[in-house]
């Protein structure tokens, strides 16, 4: 593999930026007495700021993860660190991003939120990554190519030999964005960060994890890559609110999360088989996700009927390779039991 070299992938700007130093960056120890910060002095849960550098939560992610600390960074949300990696990466009207549909759609709308143009490189029928098509349609200002594994909205994981292809021969940075790995039971592209250098992973406490409310997304990366991200995040990205819950979600939850999503993916399992005896459903996609995509007869036409129900489901026809398609959420034993019985009715 050629030699990469991140300092070149960053915007000049970004790279002689001087960042904000905050209270905690000009003092570092232990104090008696904390005047520095303009807090509040009278004593309260958040009366602080949190840890900017995020010591004690790096720490513990990256035991939990197998990472080190020097790959890893906690975001407001997945969603801030696809910005933060445009914003480091990307200069405005000049640089581009691929993506891939049909895919997430965060990843078009920061980069032209950003005015950096979207190169689409589309996913077989199948939703299959075809690498070639990748390759075809960057060019020398192709900064990063954003990859969905499992993809959103179809379900499936991409095939880990065509993203080596592309971790190989892409010249720019590869984000492989993991929201659905915990229902997939497949191994992280985390175990690969030391094998590629433009390798970025993310994940997100959004989903599996039951913590959508708490916005918090996790970035894994070279060290480099790490560092340029956590040059330009707001400094208190994460809130103290955040980082409690984090911490003892991580260390007092993990096994009731790997059990729900196991109850999630036994049920991914029997609402396949339900759906496919459903009158109007063409086709279910093999799904890796806490989701299905549904193919029915007249999309639009069950959509508003589930609606009448009070059940509602993303209609997705519009996007790519997905006519007349629903995306159903995987839900309890009953809710699940629920929509079917409502689908049957229709
Ligand atoms: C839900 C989702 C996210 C989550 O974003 P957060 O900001 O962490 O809530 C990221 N990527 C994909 C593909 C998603 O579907």
């Amino acid at each position: 593999m050629k030699a990469f070299d991140i300092t070149n992938l960053v915007r000049p700007n970004i790279r002689s930026l001087q960042p904000y130093r905050s209270a905690r960056d000009e003092f570092r120890g232990k104090a008696s007495l904390y005047l520095d910060a303009n807090e509040n002095p009278f004593p309260s849960v958040y009366q602080r700021y949190p840890d900017a550098r995020q010591q004690r939560l790096r720490k513990e992610v990256a035991e939990l993860k197998g990472t080190s600390p020097t790959q890893t960074l906690v975001t407001h949300g997945s969603d801030e660190a696809i910005d933060l990696l445009i914003r480091a990466f990307c200069q405005p009207r000049i640089d581009n991003i691929i993506t891939l549909p049909p895919t997430y759609g965060m990843y078009a709308t920061f980069a032209s939120i950003n005015d950096v143009a979207v190169r689409e490189a589309a996913l077989t029928p199948e939703f299959a990554l075809d690498p070639r098509a990748v390759l075809k349609a960057s060019d020398s200002s192709s900064r990063i190519v954003f990859l969905c594994s499992p993809n959103n909205p179809s379900g499936n994981l991409l095939r880990s030999e065509k993203i080596r292809d592309l971790l190989r021969s892409f010249p720019g940075i590869v984000v492989i964005d993991e929201a659905y790995i915990d229902f997939a039971g497949t191994a992280s592209w985390t175990k690969s960060l030391n094998q590629f250098p433009n390798l970025v992973v993310l994940q997100t406490f959004s989903k599996a994890w039951g913590l959508a409310g708490i916005r918090a997304g996790l970035c894994f990366a070279h060290p480099e890559i790490i560092q340029v991200l956590e040059k330009i995040k707001p400094p208190y990205n994460v809130s103290y609110a955040a980082e409690k819950t984090i911490l003892h979600a991580m260390s007092r939850q993990h096994r009731r999360m790997n059990r729900l999503s196991e109850v999630i993916r036994t049920e991914r399992a029997l609402l396949v088989k339900a759906l496919q005896d459903v009158r109007f459903v063409r086709k279910v996609y093999p799904s890796d996700a806490n989701f299905l995509l549904v193919r029915v007869d007249d999309a639009e036409f069950i959509y508003e009927a589930l609606l009448r129900k009070g059940i509602v489901v993303r209609l997705r026809s519009g996007a790519l390779h997905c006519d007349n398609c629903l995306r159903i959420t995987i839900g309890t034993p009953a809710q699940n039991k629920k929509l079917i019985r409502v689908l049957n009715s229709l």
